[in-house]
C-alpha cells in the first residue's frame, strides 16, 4: 500500500474519529471519505485535504484539454528541453525505456492494438468506476481479461482496470468462464449456502 501508516481510530466524546494524514487534526469519522481499499474502509485523508489537493490539478487538466495547441506550441518551441529531459530521465531509469519498447513491440502485432487509444481505455476505467474488476480496489494497471499469453486482444473489450494484488495473482489465468464470475460463483455458494460446485 505505501504512504505512512495509517492513523488508528480513537474515541472523543464518545464520537469515533482518527487523525488526518495531511492536516494532522483529529476528525470525526464522518469527514473522511470511504475507501474500501484502504485501512479501515476510510481514507487517509480527510475531505478537505482531499479537495484542497484535487483543485488544482483538476484545474489544470481542464485547462489543458480546453487549450490543445499550446502543448503543441509548448513542445514545438521546446523540443532541445524535453529531450534533454528523456534522456536523463533514461539514465536515472536504466533498462526501463528498452522494456517499454520491447513491451510496445509485442503489443503493436496484438488485433486491436491499432485501434483502441487512450479514450477507449479511459472509458473502460470509467466502467468499472476506476476499481479492480476482480476485487474492487483501486486499480492500478489495465488488465487484458483474456492474457495476451492466451491470445487475447488489445480490443477495449478485453480490456478493465485491475488493482497490483489482482494483477499479480492473475498471472495468464483465463477461464470461459471469466475469473471475477467464478469468484462470484464461490460467493454466491458460500452465501446462499447451496453446495460447493468449486472449491
Ligand atoms: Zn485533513
Ligand atoms: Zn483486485
Amino acid at each position: 500500500m505505501g504512504g505512512p501508516i495509517p492513523a488508528a481510530i480513537t474515541e472523543r466524546d464518545g464520537i469515533s474519529g482518527k487523525i488526518c494524514n495531511q492536516c494532522k487534526k483529529w476528525l470525526p469519522l464522518a469527514a473522511y471519505s470511504k475507501d474500501r481499499s484502504a485501512t479501515y474502509g476510510l481514507r487517509r485523508v480527510c475531505k478537505e485535504c482531499a479537495k484542497a489537493y484535487r483543485a488544482p490539478r483538476e484545474w489544470h487538466k481542464r485547462w489543458r484539454d480546453e487549450h490543445p495547441e499550446y502543448a503543441q506550441e509548448y513542445r514545438e518551441n521546446n523540443k532541445e528541453q524535453i529531450q534533454e529531459r528523456h534522456k536523463r530521465w533514461e539514465l536515472a531509469h536504466p533498462g526501463y525505456a528498452a522494456a517499454y519498447t520491447k513491451r510496445c513491440e509485442t503489443m503493436k502485432d496484438l488485433p486491436g492494438f491499432g485501434y483502441t487509444r487512450p479514450a477507449h481505455i479511459k472509458a473502460r476505467w470509467e466502467m468499472w468506476g476506476g476499481r479492480c474488476w476482480i476485487c474492487g480496489a483501486r486499480a492500478t494497471a489495465t488488465d487484458h481479461v483474456k492474457p495476451i499469453a492466451r491470445g487475447g486482444a488489445h480490443w477495449p473489450c478485453n480490456l478493465r482496470p485491475v488493482c497490483t494484488s489482482c494483477n499479480s495473482s492473475k498471472h495468464a489465468r483465463w477461464t470461459p468462464l471469466a475469473w471475477a464470475d467464478v469468484r462470484q460463483l464461490l460467493y454466491d455458494t458460500n452465501t446462499l449456502g447451496l453446495p460447493q460446485v468449486l472449491d
